[in-house]
């Protein structure tokens, strides 16, 4: 099994071994050995079906720290179903780490009760950027502390008419996070995003 050497925790491995996973795939090869040992930026280009979402969620999941109720880390993502998604895989790969919650912000559903779950403690919140900014605007959510912002569909997003929100929310999140950008496609408005908001970037093409 390749995932052991990538560098990945015991607890991340009895997880990944329960999924069934037996190979790493390609953008995980690449992205889980650097995003370990470096603090860095990466702009990866890859499509969905590549196994995106374990290439930053097992990285970031032993980067956190459970003991710390703060929030860590924000992933955005275009939409509600793909926050769901995301947040689902994050609760499996993290199920054997005590205190890690992951909760998921998304428009169309209760904003009082995703507050609540908010409040109740998220290390991880993944959110479509539009609910995001809302409850930032709201003071809903403290993204003060971040360590680390993911964009996920960076593509899509400014597809759907993001580009205000994830200007905000990166403005007004540290700067001294990693910001991990993942996108199929590299059209001018992502690239300004990776150029005006992210501190050297490593790239990764799958
Ligand atoms: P994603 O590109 O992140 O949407 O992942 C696509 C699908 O592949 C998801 O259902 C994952 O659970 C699955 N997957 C991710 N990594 C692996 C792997 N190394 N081996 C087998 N399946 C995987």
């Amino acid at each position: 099994n390749k995932f052991e050497q990538l560098g990945l925790n015991e607890s991340l491995l009895k997880a990944i071994n329960d999924l069934g996973f037996e190979n790493p795939s390609e953008v995980q090869e690449k992205a889980i050995p650097l995003l370990l040992e470096k603090d860095t930026d990466i702009v990866a280009l890859a499509q969905t079906g590549t196994g995106k979402t374990a290439a930053f969620g097992f990285p970031l999941i032993q980067k956190i720290n459970p003991e710390n109720r703060n929030t860590q880390a924000l992933i955005l993502s275009p939409t509600r179903e793909l926050c769901l998604q995301i947040t689902n895989e994050i609760k499996l790969y993290s199920k054997y780490i005590k205190g890690i919650n992951t909760v998921a912000v998304y428009g169309g559903a209760s904003i009082t009760e995703q507050a609540r779950e908010i409040k109740r403690g998220a290390q991880i919140i993944v959110a479509t950027p539009g609910r995001m900014q809302d409850m930032i605007n709201r003071g809903l959510v403290n993204i003060s502390k971040i360590d680390f912002c993911i964009l996920d569909e960076a593509d899509e997003m400014l597809n759907m008419g993001f580009y205000d929100d994830i200007v905000n929310i990166l403005s007004t999140s540290p700067d001294d996070k990693s910001t991990w950008l993942f996108s199929a496609t590299m059209p001018q408005e992502v690239a300004r995003i990776a150029k005006e908001f992210m501190r050297k970037p490593l790239e990764i093409t799958v």
